[in-house]
């Protein structure tokens, strides 16, 4: 795959458009977790060296098409305006008010961020007028929002055949996510080992069975391990069970068996009589869980087989938690797989969504090789699918 870059486009004094993935979560109109708008940052920098003429734009939350103020852009530009020195000329009608006219007018150290995309219908249907309105004036546009790259959306894809597919390149961010999967798609070091966790075995069967192609380990973990705990014949009382998924485990060991993958599945747990935050944990003597009560996280015998499991790997992929990490009691096993890959010699790579909170309840982001920033991104990428917003930045190169 050829990716256009930032540095294929000379963009001394154009006018660049530029996507990013500024959807982070507001409380109140307070931003709770701004890692998106920082790793955005390096590639506006590098843009605003060779131009002025910035315009920046960006979805967050889910609006419907509709205009919704709870989901308004306003203090996220006020804070990457904070973060760039710059002074942020907000947008909120860029239908029907030329922008390029506020851009043209701009003055030195202002740049442009248009409202939520998704305050209007044709974003997510991808509609070509939509594009039409977005492209127009501008000689660039660099894509930049790794997270959204698996949506065919208007400022994702439509927009690269308005301006021209060779008009169009990835930013820095979306370069280096798409190098650091690669490698895990092609050729990891090994022993590679995957570490899957999280609520379904349905949401993670595809990019589990692509992976199972270059493995030497699979670590199961989350609410998923007692589905193939299940399938294994072990009694796992009332935990989270997909009873109609039991094939689809049967499928995931009949590869690994294939391609010689080891299936590591937990050896305790940690239990609870309900389903609360505030429930006693209760461990288990083995795998099986009795009648009454429901697995939570891994329990301390597992999270120290998987830790030898992690440090002996060359590479380590870990996407979902091993529990409910959100709730102190039922962190343990999240917590300590982060701390065996902070720990870990060989690369590594957290995959997005709840994995990554967990790494950051761990205080252990900075000791991660590589932390993705798109959570349904990054599982497509790695299930082998070509990304709709990938293949217009790669076309006619
Ligand atoms: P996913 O989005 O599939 O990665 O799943 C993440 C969610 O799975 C988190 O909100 C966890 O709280 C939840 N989860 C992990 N382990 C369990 C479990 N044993 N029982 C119920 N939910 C779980």
């Amino acid at each position: 795959m050829h990716l256009r870059k930032l540095a294929d486009l000379d963009l001394e004094n154009k006018r660049v458009l530029v996507r990013l993935d500024l959807n982070v979560p507001i409380q109140d109109g307070v931003i709770q977790d701004e890692t998106r708008i920082i790793a955005g940052l390096e590639t506006l920098k590098a843009i605003l060296k060779k131009t002025r003429k910035v315009v920046v734009m960006s979805h967050l939350g889910r609006p419907r098409g509709v205009a919704d103020k709870s989901l308004s852009l306003e203090p996220v530009g006020a804070r990457l305006a904070e973060l760039l020195a710059m002074e942020v000329v907000f947008i909120e009608d860029y239908i029907t008010e030329p922008v390029l006219q506020v851009l043209d007018q701009s003055s030195h150290g202002q740049f442009i961020l248009l409202e939520n995309l998704r305050f209007h219908p044709g974003e997510t249907k991808n509609d070509p007028e939509f594009a039409r309105v977005l492209a127009s004036g501008f000689d660039y546009f660099v894509n930049d929002a790794f997270g959204t790259l698996h949506r065919a959306h208007a400022s994702v894809v439509g927009i690269c055949e308005q301006i021209g597919m060779q008009n169009c390149a990835a930013g820095l961010l979306v370069e280096k996510e798409i190098a650091e999967l690669s490698k895990l798609m092609s050729a990891p070091a090994a022993p590679f080992t995957v570490v899957m966790g999280g609520s379904k075995v349905s949401d993670k069967i595809a990019v589990t069975l692509s992976l199972l192609k270059n493995c030497n380990d699979l670590i199961v973990g989350g609410a998923m391990a007692y589905t193939f705990l299940k399938y294994k014949g072990f009694s796992v009382g009332d935990s989270k069970v997909e009873e109609d998924k039991l094939d689809l485990v049967e499928k995931i060991y009949e590869n690994a068996e294939m391609r010689r993958v080891n299936i590591h599945l937990p050896v305790d747990h940690l239990c609870a009589r309900e389903f609360s935050a505030a429930a006693e944990p209760i461990v288990t003597a083995g795998e099986s869980i009795s009648d009454g009560l429901l697995g939570l996280d891994i329990g301390p015998q597992t999270t120290a087989k998987y830790r030898d499991v992690i440090l002996k790997s060359a590479t380590v992929l870990w996407n979902g938690p091993m529990g409910v990490f959100e709730w102190d009691s039922f962190a343990g096993g999240s917590l300590g797989v982060a701390a065996a890959m902070a720990d870990c010699t060989g690369r590594t790579v957290v995959g997005g969504g709840d994995s990554v909170s967990a790494v950051n309840k761990a205080k252990l982001a900075d000791k991660i090789d590589h932390i993705s920033t798109g959570g349904g991104a990054s599982l497509e990428f790695l299930e082998g699918k070509p990304l709709p917003g990938v293949r217009v930045l790669s076309l006619n190169f």
